[in-house]
């Protein structure tokens, strides 16, 4: 199936939100390396810090965040077909639920596309 030009639009928004939101923890490892380096390990973050994370949806505008552990955000990543998004943001054309929680759903791409550039689209969606 070939995807149209602002079904592609939508997706590559969902992988730039889900770069940002990756970076978040990397940033992070980086910070607890320094830390311990230092000797500063009650600087080192606890293991439970929820992090609010970028709803993960093809909107360009939605701001929502999604609270979530680092390492629930990286279990549900694993796979590079799904996002988080908060409830009812998913675009049924482009991807389905595959999960649903009280504060988010995991979606799965029902195509995939290749890793965009970081520039966001200008889509139809309006999640506001
Ligand atoms: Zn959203």
């Amino acid at each position: 199936m070939k995807l149209s030009r602002a079904e592609r639009q939508q997706i590559e928004n969902e992988m730039i939100f889900r770069r940002a939101n990756e970076k978040v923890g990397t940033d992070l490892d980086d910070l607890d390396a320094m830390h311990r380096k230092d000797g500063h390990f009650n600087l080192v973050r606890d293991e439970n810090l929820i992090l609010h994370f970028k709803c993960e949806c093809s909107d360009e505008n939605c701001s929502v965040r999604i609270p979530l552990l680092l390492t629930e955000y990286r279990a549900i990543h694993l796979n590079r077909n799904t996002f988080i998004v908060k409830t009812n943001h998913q675009v049924d054309m482009i991807e389905k639920v595959v999960m649903v929680t009280p504060t988010y759903s995991v979606v799965k791409k029902n195509n995939s596309t290749p890793e965009p550039s970081d520039v966001l689209n200008i889509t139809s969606i309006n999640n506001s």
